[in-house]
């Protein structure tokens, strides 16, 4: 394998720098990086020279041996202090000393290619790099792990089981199956549908711990949307004052409950105005509403919220503080600047959005490209239940094999050399 380098820490200032060398030659490569013909004793660190056509660093330099490495390739590692112009020295030089620069993922893919990890290994460890909240980063690592591998190929297994008793029999053209035998992988197969129905199912939550949930706040000027905003972020993002109008444009900020990122969408207030910025703002909040997961219509003593919505939603009744009595059944009251019940809120939005809690020993999709599979071989499935006695056995055959496949695209388990490019490709440089 050609030797590859690339910066696996971000680009920019920082206490150190970590530059990766994966293939062949990497220990050469750093013998002739310091200068100096040592026989590296692995996973050892060494406080060496490195030096490049201009510079020269002390850096921190070790050697993994092959196939004990994250890559299961030769790697040498070399920490240099932080800076992005002298770790691009190094990466030059190392370039050419003969290394070619990495391309996004390509350490992860070689990872991957010598069985150190599967797909959904891989796909963890890009989850846990991506990670905001805990949440997320929980599913991340249950991914790295390979639970989710270990799942699916449990699947292609009970696949590979019936299409072994199918194609036993599919050499015997003559063979009659008995209602017996024909119920059973009825049964079989509706086990299955109903384990990746399941899965499926779990994954609206799989997709709220990485995606968040969106949250708008709508209602009309003046009702205090921007110190709602402040009081669920702990933060002073929105501009808050008492002249109507003042948010014109969309607010963003977010903040974390019980492992879950929320997406605050603070919107200009929603009323008829001549103002040709301000209705700019009015047109973008309108449409801002058909992508969130729940809208909170804020009203006040004096106003009433009238902005329709089709998505969840709850009726906050901000500025409380001004009211005697607070027992209309239809609100939820609190008082923005005062703090007041805004915990409260917090956990109502968590339990319209949140279905069911989110279970942290559980395994949940959180890859959008894993929920076409499964919804795919799902289907697949079906389709065969559906036709089962009026098929033949090939096709039934066949049908199993392609779910067994897309599966595949999961669990690694296929050989679909296209597939495997196009994921890794996703991935960023230096991993
Ligand atoms: P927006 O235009 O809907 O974003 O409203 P702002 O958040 O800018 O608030 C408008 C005015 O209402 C400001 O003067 C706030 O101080 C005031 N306000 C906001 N929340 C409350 C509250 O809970 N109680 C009272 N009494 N006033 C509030």
């Amino acid at each position: 394998m050609e030797t590859i380098v690339a910066l696996a820490t971000p680009a920019g200032n920082s206490g150190v720098a970590v530059i990766r060398i994966s293939g062949d030659n990497a220990k050469s490569i750093l013998q002739k990086i310091i200068r100096e013909d040592l026989d590296f004793e692995p996973r050892k660190m060494y406080l060496k020279n490195v030096y490049t056509s201009n510079l020269v660093d002390k850096c921190l330099v070790v050697y993994f041996a092959s196939p004990n490495s994250f890559t299961g390739e030769d790697v040498a590692e070399i920490q240099s202090h932080g800076g992005y112009f002298l770790a691009q020295q190094i990466i030059k030089e190392c370039i050419s000393l003969g290394c070619n620069m990495a391309t996004a993922g390509e350490f992860s893919k070689r990872a991957f290619i010598n069985g150190k990890m599967s797909i959904d290994q891989a796909e963890g460890i890009m989850d846990l790099i991506n990670a905001e909240s805990d949440a997320q980063a929980k599913v991340g690592s249950t991914l790295m792990q390979g639970k989710l591998k270990e799942k699916i190929q449990q699947y292609q297994n009970n696949l590979t089981d019936m299409l072994a008793e199918i194609e036993a029999k599919l050499d015997y053209p003559e063979y009659e199956y008995t209602s017996d035998e024909s119920s059973d992988i009825k049964e079989k197969l509706k086990d299955l549908i109903s384990s990746l129905d399941g899965l499926i199912s779990d994954s609206q939550n799989g997709l709220i711990i990485k995606n968040g949930v969106k949250v708008a706040i709508v209602g009309a000027p003046n009702v205090g949307k921007s110190s709602l905003l402040n009081a669920l972020t702990k933060s002073n993002k929105a501009i808050v004052t008492d002249i109507a109008g003042t948010t014109r444009d969309i607010v963003e900020a977010e903040y974390e409950y019980k492992g879950i990122i929320f997406r605050l969408f603070d919107t200009a207030g929603i009323h008829d105005s001549d103002d040709i910025v301000e209705k700019i703002g009015i047109d973008r909040a309108l449409s801002t509403l058909e992508n969130v997961d729940i809208v909170l219509r804020v009203s006040t003593p004096d106003t009433t919220c009238n902005v329709e919505t089709d998505k969840p939603y709850i009726n906050v009744f901000n500025k409380s503080d001004l009211l005697t009595s607070k027992s209309n059944q239809d609100y939820f009251f609190i008082s923005a600047i005062n703090n007041e019940n805004i915990d409260a809120l917090k956990e109502e939005i968590f339990n319209q959005t949140v279905k069911e809690g989110i279970q942290s020993d559980k395994l949940y999709l959180t890859n959008t490209r894993h929920i076409d599979c499964v919804k795919f071989a799902s289907s697949a499935l079906k389709n065969i239940l559906d036709i089962f006695d009026s098929t033949t056995m090939d096709i039934v055959s066949s049908e199993l094999k392609s779910a067994w496949s897309i599966l595949g695209e999961i669990s690694g388990i296929t050989s679909d050399e296209a597939i495997i490019d196009k994921i890794f490709s996703k991935f960023c440089l230096g991993k």
